[in-house]
């Protein structure tokens, strides 16, 4: 099969399963063409998974083709924009078809999930890597930023931390139980919180994806904001799957990556206001003070807490 057969074979059925009228010309002309509605702005993100530094060898392709875009679309969420499109660049070692297939299937299946339509790509040969550039919109500058935390404010996260962090013990394991499954399935299949991010618009002052770790991530919203943190590690929102199989759960959880949680900050009166069926997916971990750097109250073993997240390019 040569690059254009290819592409039209496992990437066009991609682009015609999500229904977005924002796309007016998906794959196959020289550009793709967005249409951005009046007094809306254009949101846009990139990001890039090399084997072996992202995913591990040999890494499944119907994960792959989920994660992508998973990891793409959670900087969506955590600028509260509605999702739109996205270009896709490949590169391949071989066009190995059993793996294109597999590999399209998993992204048809986010992309459907997310609402967000394949615009068109890039596919080369080289070491396996996938670069995903994600478009949303925001109502006119109404994008939730890093900067914008206020003292006073309280710090919350989504759903529930550490669980995709202990699953990288696991990602060579033959034969894994159920509480190894349940924490593999948080790995391979993340859930960027659209939704949240979006029904998060205009009420919360920052907001982060937790992609490195939750010390990590939310210390780039103190530092943009020029404000200290305080997150209390007895509030944590722990899985209970977590806790019984993993004495360092509250380090998972402040610590390990690849969650894709939202953290936020709030004021305490926008929070009281939120709807019920927003509040009930954050939890309260914290609060911002005058100052900088965060600090972790209610635990014993402070060295776990390094907060330094991971930096490809530290030694
Ligand atoms: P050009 O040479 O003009 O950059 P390409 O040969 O790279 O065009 O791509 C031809 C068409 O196929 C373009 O419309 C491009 O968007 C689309 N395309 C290439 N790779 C992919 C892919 N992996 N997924 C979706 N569309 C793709
Ligand atoms: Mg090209």
């Amino acid at each position: 099969m040569g690059e254009f057969e290819l592409i039209r074979h496992f990437f066009y059925p991609v682009a015609d399963a999500t229904d977005q009228p924002g796309l007016i010309l998906g794959p196959g002309d020289d550009c793709a063409v967005q249409r951005v509605p009046k007094n809306t702005d254009l949101v846009f993100s990139i990001d890039t998974l090399v084997e072996g530094v992202h995913f591990p060898e040999n890494y499944e392709p119907t994960h792959l083709g989920w994660r992508c875009l998973a990891v793409a679309a959670s900087d969506l969420a955590a600028a509260g924009a509605d999702p739109v499109c996205f270009t896709l660049a490949l590169t391949l070692p071989e066009p190995n078809e059993h793996w294109l297939e597999e590999f399209s299937t998993g992204l048809k299946q986010a992309a459907t999930r997310f609402g967000l339509a394949l615009a068109g790509g890039d596919t080369t040969r080289g070491p396996l890597s996938v670069t995903v550039q994600v478009h949303g919109t925001v109502p006119e500058g109404q994008e939730i930023r890093r900067a914008g935390a206020k003292p006073g404010d309280l710090i919350c996260v989504s759903g529930t931390l550490g669980e995709a962090g202990a699953a990288l013990a696991h990602l060579q394991t033959g034969q894994p139980d159920a509480d190894q499954l349940q924490v593999l399935q948080r790995y391979h299949h993340p859930e960027p919180r659209l939704a949240l991010g979006v029904a998060l618009r205009s009420r919360v002052s920052a907001a982060v994806d937790v992609s490195d770790g939750l010390l990590a991530d939310l210390q780039h919203i103190l530092t943009a904001s020029c404000v200290r943190g305080v997150v209390d590690a007895t509030r944590l929102p722990i899985s209970k799957n977590l806790r019984a199989l993993r004495s360092d759960a509250v380090s998972l959880a402040l610590n390990a990556g690849d969650d894709y949680e939202l953290c936020v900050t709030i004021s305490p009166d926008e929070y009281d206001a939120l709807p019920d069926t927003v509040s009930a997916q954050l939890t309260v971990i914290g609060s911002v003070h005058t100052g900088e750097g965060v600090s972790v109250s209610g635990q014993d073993d402070a060295g776990a807490t390094t907060g330094s997240g991971y930096d490809h390019f530290r030694s």
